[in-house]
C-alpha cells in the first residue's frame, strides 16, 4: 500500500467544502460582561508629564526628557531626591531607592492602590479625556 498524503485521497477529500470548520475562538467568550481598557490608548491619551502634573511631582532636575525628583511612591522625605527618575518620551519612569518601575498606568495604580484596569480608568477620568474602550465579544 502507498503512503498516502491528503491530496491522494480519492473523490477530493480536501475540497474546500469539507474542510474542517475554522475554530471559534472560545477564548474571546465574554466572561464577565466587563469591557476592557486599551492601555497603549490611554498611554498616549494621558501622557507621563500630565500624570506627574495630576500628582504634584515637584522635579529637582531636568534634562531632556530625564526628569530626577523626589518619589511619589516611597515618599522621599527630601526635596532634594533625585531617586525618582522618569523619561517623558518614553512614558515610564523608575525609582532608585523602593525600585519601583512602570509606566504612567502602573504608577498612578500604586499611588492610588488600585489595580492598572482601575487606574487606566480613572487616570482618563482624571485627565478629563475619554477612557478608550475595547470592545469584546
Ligand atoms: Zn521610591
Amino acid at each position: 500500500m502507498p503512503l498516502l498524503c491528503f491530496d491522494a485521497i480519492a473523490d477530493g477529500g480536501l475540497l474546500p467544502g469539507r474542510l474542517p470548520p475554522k475554530r471559534q475562538a472560545p477564548y474571546f467568550r465574554k466572561t464577565n460582561g466587563m469591557p476592557g481598557v486599551d492601555f497603549n490608548a490611554v498611554q498616549t491619551l494621558v501622557p507621563m508629564a500630565k500624570v506627574l502634573d495630576l500628582i504634584g511631582l515637584v522635579a529637582y532636575k531636568v534634562s531632556g526628557n530625564q526628569l530626577h525628583g523626589p518619589c511619589p511612591v516611597h515618599k522621599s522625605q527630601s526635596r532634594r531626591s533625585r531617586s525618582f527618575s522618569v523619561h517623558l518620551a518614553r512614558g515610564v519612569c523608575k525609582c532608585h531607592k523602593c525600585g519601583f518601575a512602570g509606566n504612567q498606568i502602573q504608577l498612578w495604580g500604586k499611588l492610588k492602590g488600585m489595580t492598572v484596569y482601575d487606574a487606566a480608568v480613572d487616570l482618563c477620568e482624571q485627565a478629563g479625556v475619554q477612557v478608550p474602550w475595547i470592545e469584546r465579544w
